[in-house]
């Protein structure tokens, strides 16, 4: 027996004619990469997507093809979110951080039809616009007046005009929901990127589920800022799920250094953000700094990298501010965990509740979980044994787009890579990559405590551990440390701060001082690249 309920498909473009139909006056603000504060509404941003969307018929941009973007946080990119997917073509963002062969390489892999891109990108466009085989014409996202004069860059079109010149009238297509509706390639620190491809309704799943209380907790009554460049992984879906509960969208642009974003939060009102940790260490310097406080910002989802307790407890006792500690990956859309207490940990003490909320959390709804050893059997649930962490759920992916090697679970379900503990009550806590995992005399070490310990001491600004060869052990923990400014502390110090803390051979052999840690496109350490500094070093 079937239900009898009406058979709607789940489509991208809903979220923006919801959001224009129940909350056509909520702005998005956006700092430009003009430099100036842009604002207008939600039904301004509808209006703009139908332009481009029937710029898009005129190029003759069919239901599948790919058109690109280079872009930073905006109000023009938020329009192509809904343009492009909302017609039917795949949105590809592309990160601007890759070198210009790697953005070639991905623009050619994915045969992206045209290329939407900021006017900061121009000098990056130039470089690589040549090698693009399939890209038919090059947007700039700008006004007449910005255009440059010449440019070595193939059919160079202006974006203002596109909407200058393109009718509002359009009714957006219905198909079926499980279109390819946007792609994103994996950073790629292992040979070359991966492209993971959406569909609308994974896409739509996944924005009902994250804004959940549990989960990023939000309401017609936020304003959100994210800081999580709309490149890397949609912004964590933000430009769905904000517009989809009618929350005020403050977006920063190019500007994410600590002065920048703080003016902006304390603006606009600011009640919720989301980023990796590298960019929250900008924000919390200035604001210390500056002896300044958060007079709206209520709430953080930080993830991408373990966010270090320090900085958790800092957000939480210094400002007030909650910190949900999140985990994903770009193969997830991203979200699969989220940390929030539950009921029964209300009477726990402030510093109980900290080391639940350290961990990185329980699945959201949707996403299942769970631990297995090298043979694939699964590991109890004791927040002790660790093991490899597998997934599944309906927005996480089965394959790679156009991967030869076909589908990619282990019996239904998708290698994280990651190395987990999960407690009896389904706390998941990442130990480790597993390629990051120091392996001494066959045991495994995680970097991730070994960092979080580090990053407690008053003279740590930040911390990455890795495996160096050693001729007993084969890998011993070695701690890579960059300085507070202006702050002290020797490797013995470091080195003595471990007791009590860990078991004594999960101590770090040796401690260096750098400058800066090498981080990648996304903002998070590199330690392949820190493992190849250090490779031949010669541990004490
Ligand atoms: P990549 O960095 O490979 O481009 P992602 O941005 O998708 O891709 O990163 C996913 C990975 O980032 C996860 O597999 C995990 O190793 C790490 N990660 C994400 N969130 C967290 C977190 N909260 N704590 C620890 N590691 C995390």
């Amino acid at each position: 027996l079937m239900g009898q309920m009406m058979s709607q498909p789940l489509l991208i473009s809903s979220i923006i004619r919801h959001a224009d139909r129940y909350f056509g006056n909520a702005e998005i603000v956006s700092r430009r990469v003009e430099g100036d504060i842009h604002r207008y509404t939600y039904r301004d941003c509808h209006k703009r997507a139908r332009q481009i969307a029937n710029a898009l018929g005129g190029f003759g941009v069919k239901m599948g093809e790919r058109v690109a973007t280079l872009a930073w946080n905006g109000y023009r990119h938020m329009e192509l979110y809904y343009a492009i997917s909302g017609s039917g073509a795949v949105m590809h963002t592309i990160n601007p951080r890759l070198h210009a062969e790697q953005i070639a390489y991905i623009v050619n892999h994915a045969e992206d039809q045209y290329l939407f891109f900021d006017l900061t990108f121009l000098p990056l466009v130039e470089v690589f616009a040549a090698h693009c085989k399939t890209v038919k014409g090059f947007v700039l996202m700008c006004d007449k007046e910005r255009m440059p004069a010449i440019s070595r860059i193939p059919n160079l079109l202006c974006y203002e005009d596109l909407i200058a010149n393109n009718s509002d009238q359009y009714e957006w297509p219905l198909f079926d929901e499980n279109s390819a509706s946007s792609l994103c390639y994996t950073s790629g620190t292992t040979g070359n990127p991966k492209g993971a491809l959406y569909s609308h309704r994974s896409t739509v799943l996944h924005s009902l589920a994250s804004v959940m209380p549990d989960v990023f907790n939000l309401s017609a009554r936020d304003a959100v800022l994210p800081v999580v460049p709309m490149f890397h992984v949609n912004a964590w879906g933000l430009p769905y799920s904000v517009p989809m509960v009618g929350a005020k969208m403050v977006f920063p642009g190019p500007a994410l250094d600590g002065k920048s974003v703080y003016e902006l939060f304390e603006q606009e009102k600011v009640s919720f953000s989301a980023g990796v940790p590298t960019v929250w260490l900008g924000l919390l310097n200035h604001v210390a700094q500056n002896n300044l406080e958060f007079s709206s910002f209520k709430r953080t989802v930080i993830g991408g990298s373990a966010c270090p307790p320090g900085m958790m407890k800092t957000f939480r006792h210094q400002y007030g501010v909650e910190v949900v500690h999140a985990w994903g990956m770009t193969e997830m859309s991203p979200l699969g965990t989220a940390c929030t207490l539950q009921a029964h940990h209300l009477d726990l003490s402030d510093d109980q509740q900290q080391s639940i909320l350290e961990k990185q959390g329980h699945a959201v709804f949707g996403v299942d979980m769970k631990i297995v050893d090298d043979d694939g059997s699964e590991l109890p649930w004791d927040g002790k044994t660790y093991g490899n962490l597998l997934v599944k759920g309906p927005w996480i992916i089965g394959s790679y787009f156009k991967s030869e090697s076909g589908d990619v679970l282990e019996h239904g379900w998708f290698p994280t890579g990651d190395v987990a503990t999960i407690t009896e009550d389904g706390y998941m806590q990442i130990t480790d990559r597993s390629k990051d995992v120091i392996k001494s005399g066959g045991e495994w070490i995680g970097s991730i405590d070994l960092e979080n310990i580090a990053m407690t001491h008053p003279a740590v600004q930040q911390a990455a551990c890795i495996g160096v060869f050693h001729p007993k052990w084969d890998e011993r923990p070695m701690l890579v440390v960059v300085k507070k400014p202006d702050a002290e502390v020797s490797k013995e110090e470091l080195i003595k701060f471990y007791e009590g803390k860990i078991a004594k051979w999960w101590t770090p052999d040796d401690v260096a001082f750098v400058d800066a840690l090498p981080l990648g496109a996304t903002g998070k350490v590199l330690k392949n690249k820190m493992r190849e500094q250090f490779h031949g070093y010669k541990l004490p």
